[in-house]
């Protein structure tokens, strides 16, 4: 990992800065690095202790804050003071999870469409907050064990989050010092911890079963050349270990004689054990309070099995929305915590008539990819390209104000996309080509990226000129536009500054307000669009009847100017039902005499030609 640069301007050595990777977990979280010495991606963790840090935060009685296995006892001695799951709230508002927290101790603030806010004491924390606590505690981890500052991670997230999530997810990290370079998918940390993606020539349709401790997420991912691509995901944000546990719980109290002298704290510790050491032995039997528990393979796999089931409806899903076939799955990668289980291994192989990939520890596989990732982003790893989407439309203003959208929201990058303009006035010899970001109509309310001149545009009428606007973004997100005059080929281009930087401020605000002003929005563009288009008119005609007033009665001179007058007045009035009538009827009133004056034209110059 660490290379050594010397710093020209001061001579003085420079190590490269360490990049973690971070796998931020519903239930556990961790960071993981690629090894110096033997350059193997290699989870992190404090001496003494596991590389899984719970993602649970308990506030203390002198406000102190805890996080990980010491907080997790606090779930049931303190409930209202213990966060946990906090992942599930991020980019969330009220609305979104009220129907999803039934069975938490903690307060959450019925604030409807605002971002969900929790009460713990009397301070509100956000979901952002709570997930800066986890990396924070990451950070200092990694710090501990490296023995250095530690300021630049890669983070997943579930490959169906969407902006706002991913903005938030992004805002926790710098709440927790920790600059969050790249974003990227917790299926394609899977594949690429599997070396999947790493040869470029290599191509292959991946599945991720992904079974944690509170989620199930299948995700189908197809790597050509080195990019990643999201085909479907599909899976249940409300099942996974935990329900494991309270299957066997009420297994338990239906079947155990003297189940109640056993607390419930007890009760669901034993579960997990039980179901942990049925993932090694064949039997588990312990004795709490006087009272014998057992639990066999043969009972774990009934409990398991409509579980197993749900797990393999989303798959069947999956493949459906990617439009593929088991057959069609050249890999099935196992990650998250509950795979570890021989009899869902087993079911899932059955499933997909296929040896499943279970070598990479299934807790760490998503953070080692993450590794990865980091590695080749502080260039120190063969450079592969790694899927990504812009998160919000870029394009151009046009006439108007409005919004000329090259590339939509949601494209996949790297990506590319050209169209053709034209000039708006005879001998128009410059552009304006201003760059813009936001999903509004009109540039005003979205955001300009940058702005240049094409400069030089030969003396040609209006709307000869042929320009084309290229917009180009690479695998980090760095936008490229071009302009090219193509009769000419005058050129020019810029490179705006990456796309991450420019999403720092509120995407998800940028979002909500396109979507509040979405009506509002059309009628303000097919307004504006009518009025260009009336000026444009306005223009030809009467260049047309100058150039041709010989040729033009005394009456069609009057009629047309009458007609022009009350386009114009549309105009004033913003009415754009009113201005299309006003365009038809000056168009309907020119057409015969423009008609006639082009056919003359035309009959006198074919006559030239034979002379
Ligand atoms: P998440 O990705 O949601 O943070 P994890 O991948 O860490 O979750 O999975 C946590 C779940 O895995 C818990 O329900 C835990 O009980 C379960 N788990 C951990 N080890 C085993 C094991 N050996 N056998 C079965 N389940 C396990
Ligand atoms: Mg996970």
């Amino acid at each position: 990992m660490a290379k050594i640069a010397i710093n020209i301007a001061t001579g003085s050595l420079q190590q490269n800065e360490i990049i973690v990777g971070i796998d931020l977990g519903t239930t556990n979280s961790l960071v993981a690095i690629i090894h110096p010495e033997s350059k193997q991606p290699t989870a992190l963790k404090e001496h003494g202790q596991s590389s899984l840090v719970p993602s649970i935060i308990h506030f203390g009685d002198t406000n102190e804050i805890i996080v990980g296995e010491a907080a997790k006892s606090f779930l049931i001695s303190n409930p209202e003071n213990t966060i946990f799951s906090s992942k599930r709230l991020m980019g969330k508002t009220y609305n979104d999870v009220k129907n999803g927290i039934k069975n938490i101790g903690y307060k959450i603030i019925d604030e409807e469409d605002k971002l969900v806010k929790v009460k713990v004491k009397d301070k509100f924390y956000s979901a952002t907050e709570l997930s800066s606590f986890i990396l924070k505690e990451l950070k200092t981890t990694a710090e501990h064990t490296l023995k250095t500052a530690v300021n630049k991670a890669v983070v997943t997230v579930p490959a169906y989050f969407n902006d706002a999530q991913r903005q938030a997810t992004r805002d926790a990290g710098r709440l927790a010092g920790l600059d969050i370079l790249r974003i990227i998918n917790e299926p394609t940390a899977a594949s690429l911890a599997y070396g999947f993606g790493l040869d470029k020539k290599q191509e292959k349709t991946i599945a991720v079963y992904d079974l944690g401790g509170g989620t199930f997420d299948i995700s189908i991912l197809k790597i050509e050349n080195g990019v990643f691509e999201v085909l479907s995901t599909n899976g249940n944000t409300f099942l996974g270990g935990d329900d494991i546990d309270n299957a066997i719980i009420n297994y338990w109290i239906e079947k155990v004689n003297e189940i109640n002298k056993i607390s419930n704290q007890q009760l669901r510790i034993a579960a997990e054990n039980a179901k942990k050491a049925l993932s090694k032995e064949d039997d588990f039997a312990t004795e709490i309070s006087t009272v014998k528990i057992t639990l066999s393979q043969n009972e774990l796999q009934k409990l398991l099995a409509p579980i197993i089931e749900q797990t393999i409806a989303c798959c069947k899903n999956a493949l459906k929305d990617a439009a593929l076939t088991i057959n069609d799955i050249d890999e099935i990668i196992m990650v998250g915590g509950s795979t570890k289980s021989p009899i869902i291994k087993k079911a899932i192989t059955q499933f997909f008539g296929k040896a499943i990939n279970d070598t990479v520890n299934p807790d760490e596989v998503v953070a080692l990819g993450a590794a990865i990732q980091a590695d080749i982003l502080s260039g120190n790893t063969r450079d592969i390209l790694l899927l990504d989407i812009t998160p919000l439309s870029l394009g151009l203003q046009m006439a108007g104000g409005l919004m000329d959208v090259l590339l939509p929201r949601n494209t996949k990058i790297p990506a590319k996309a050209t169209r053709q303009y034209t000039t708006q006035k005879d001998g128009q010899s410059g552009m304006i080509i201003s760059v813009y970001q936001g999903e509004r109509d009109l540039v005003k309310d979205n955001r300009k990226l940058d702005e240049f001149i094409l400069k030089g545009i030969p003396n040609m009428p209006a709307g000869f000129a042929k320009v084309e606007i290229g917009f180009l973004i690479n695998a980090d997100g760095v936008l490229n536009v071009s302009a090219k005059e193509l009769r000419s080929g005058v050129a020019q281009e810029i490179t705006v500054k990456p796309q991450q930087n420019l999403l720092d401020a509120d995407v998800e605000k940028m979002l909500q307000q396109s979507i509040e002003n979405a009506k509002n929005d059309i009628a303000i563009r097919a307004l504006v669009e009518a009025q260009t288009e009336a000026e444009q008119l306005l223009q030809t005609t009467e260049k047309f009847i100058q150039k041709n007033i010989a040729l033009l009665t005394q009456q069609e001179i009057l009629d047309t100017t009458k007609a022009m007058q009350a386009l114009q007045f549309s105009l004033s009035l913003a009415d754009k039902n009113l201005t299309q009538s006003k365009i038809e009827e000056l168009n309907q009133l020119s057409k015969p005499y423009a008609e006639r004056i082009m056919d003359n034209a035309i009959a006198f110059s074919l006559k030239g030609k034979e002379v």
